[in-house]
């Protein structure tokens, strides 16, 4: 469990370890990065660097934290890689089921599987699900997630690398939009960023405007058409 600097999120909890690139979204993946520096420190859950791993020790975490917290699960991983087994992912939403006080934010780029999988997992209220998506190429991901019984459903829409129009947001809850940062980040266009804003207001989804990026992401900041964009999910679980 780590505190997170992440605009949207309170905290991480990685229960899983490790990824392989899928997309062009992946290209500089954090994970990857910070798995390699972790290991060089020598720190154990690191060891086999960005191979996927399950770490049955990190299951009882949500149990000792005494607030209520809004988690990141996997900044490290995606629950739903193909080497994950079901069993692992079964024990990693008993936890979440059995902790209704946190808010669970899962976050994968494998919807397929996420999809093959959502029937045989029990979708509490707390389990924000999510799907990324950095440009046209892998819209169709919006579709398998609109398709699970997630209660709650979002998009995080970065690296956005592409223009995203005529999205179909039906059902979907928020969306959280960014732009690359690191040492080459690929640019994101502001009309992109607009556009996404005018139809998440005409779907009536909640949208967060995480950055703009770029290679001085602090000084680029996060203001768009001069405001802040923080919007939460305006959930009705019913
Ligand atoms: S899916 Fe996520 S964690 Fe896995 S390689 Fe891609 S960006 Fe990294």
């Amino acid at each position: 469990m780590a505190k997170s600097n992440i605009e949207w999120t309170e905290m991480t909890w990685n229960p899983t370890t490790g990824c392989s690139k899928i997309s062009q979204g992946c290209k500089f993946c954090y994970a990857e990065i910070m798995s390699k520096r972790l290991q060089a420190m020598g720190v154990q859950k690191y060891k086999d660097n960005f191979s996927v791993r399950t770490h049955d020790e990190a299951l009882m975490i949500p149990y000792l934290w005494k607030k209520p917290k809004v988690v990141f699960v996997n900044s490290m991983s995606d629950l739903f890689h193909e080497d994950v087994p079901i069993e692992f992912i079964e024990k990693v939403f008993t936890v979440m089921n059995e902790n209704p006080q946190h808010v669970f934010q899962v976050l994968t780029k494998r919807s397929e599987r996420l999809f093959e999988l959502h029937n045989k997992l029990k979708w509490t209220t707390n389990i924000w699900m999510g799907v990324s998506v950095e440009d046209d190429k892998v819209k169709d991901r919006i579709d398998f997630l609109r398709k699970t019984n997630a209660k709650v459903k979002f998009l995080s829409l970065e690296p956005l690398i592409g223009p995203l129009p005529n999205l179909n947001l039906q059902n979907i809850d928020w969306v959280i939009v960014g732009g690359e940062s690191g040492q080459n980040p690929r640019a994101m266009a502001p009309e992109w960023v607009i556009d996404i804003q005018e139809q998440c207001q005409e779907w009536d989804t909640a949208f967060f405007f995480k950055q703009w990026g770029g290679k001085k992401k602090k000084k680029n900041g996060r203001e768009l058409n001069g405001k802040i964009y923080n919007e939460m999910p305006k959930i009705n679980y019913l």
